[in-house]
């Protein structure tokens, strides 16, 4: 903290580097100094207390990937870091640093706010908490102000009778994504949904969008294939990419974007326990 407010704008923070040293060699950005958080130990743990989870910020995507605790309790976190690069990048790359970057793009922001995950963040005033829906401010923008860092991630269990899915669309398995897609949602006892929370990233708009319209269509009702395909039509609707995304046209994210958001409401269905008829042509 003492480095960050003596240095200011001419620092840089570096976790894992995945992303920091690939903008500094393209010259995006030219920090004159980088000051390293892989060596503070208390910024990296995976701590389960009760029903909730609390992860550092410089946890590695790779300890993330072999925690038990995530594979069994927190599926959806999980199946986002297994789709995330190579073995090679989630042995570098920190959970802290995907967030923090802000490229609307990212594999685990999707997953961590379909899970209501809130943010721990440190700064020369202290501590404050932000839900991660709210962290975003556009491309590579977030809302931390000088001199703070994010110190933790923290995310409550489903609770009882909901089911959760991911997933990437991607041109090659180690690349950004076109399109991704979390979803999580919660039943009530006679299979009615009680929440439905639909998250798309994959530069879909500046930053992630959470499609509160289409979970809305879902709520207390049951979630039989027609309402599903509405809502994932809801969902994709207003994309706002631009149209020069290296990876896809605005209209061909759409296209694939509702057919990812039927898939997933209906795994996430599944999961959940309620019935699903499954039509695999769509
Ligand atoms: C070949 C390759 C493939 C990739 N594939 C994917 C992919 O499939 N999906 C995906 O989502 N990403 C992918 N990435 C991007 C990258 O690996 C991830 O975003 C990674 O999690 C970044 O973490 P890091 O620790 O390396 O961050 P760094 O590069 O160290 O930092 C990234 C940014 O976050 C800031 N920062 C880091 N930690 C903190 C903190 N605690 N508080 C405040 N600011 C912080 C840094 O200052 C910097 O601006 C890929 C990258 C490469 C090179």
């Amino acid at each position: 903290m003492a480095l960050l407010s003596r240095y200011g704008d001419k620092a840089k923070l570096i976790a894992g580097g995945t992303d920091l040293l690939v903008d500094m060699k393209n010259e995006k950005i030219n920090p004159q100094y980088l000051i390293s958080l892989m060596k503070i130990t208390g910024l990296s743990y995976i701590a389960e207390e009760g029903d909730v989870l609390r992860i550092g910020a410089t946890t590695t995507l790779r300890e993330l990937e072999e925690s038990q605790i995530i594979e069994k309790r927190y599926g959806l976190i999980s199946k986002a870091v297994k789709c995330l690069g190579t073995v090679q990048i989630r042995n570098m790359a920190t959970i802290g640093g995907n967030i923090c970057n802000a490229v609307p793009s990212a594999d685990l922001p999707p997953a961590l706010v379909a899970l209501n995950a809130t943010l721990k963040i440190v700064g020369p005033n202290g501590e404050r908490t932000m839900p991660l829906e709210d962290f975003f401010a556009g491309v590579k923008k977030t809302k931390l102000s000088v001199g703070e860092l994010l110190k933790e991630i923290i995310v409550e269990r489903p609770p009882a009778r909901s089911g959760t899915a991911f997933i990437k669309l991607s041109r090659t398995a180690e690349d950004l994504a076109i399109v991704n897609v979390a979803v999580r949602i919660t039943l009530n006892e006679d299979d009615t949904c009680r929440e439905a929370r639909i998250v798309i990233g994959g530069g879909v708009g500046p930053t992630l969008i959470r499609s509160r319209e289409a979970e809305k269509l879902l709520l207390g009702k049951k979630m039989e294939e027609e309402l599903v395909k509405r809502a994932a039509e809801v969902a994709c609707t207003g994309f706002s990419c631009r149209p020069t995304s290296i990876r896809a046209s605005p209209e061909y994210k759409a296209e694939v974007g509702r057919v990812l958001v039927k898939r997933a409401l209906l795994e996430a269905l599944k999961k959940a326990g309620g019935v699903v008829e499954d039509d695999e042509r769509n």
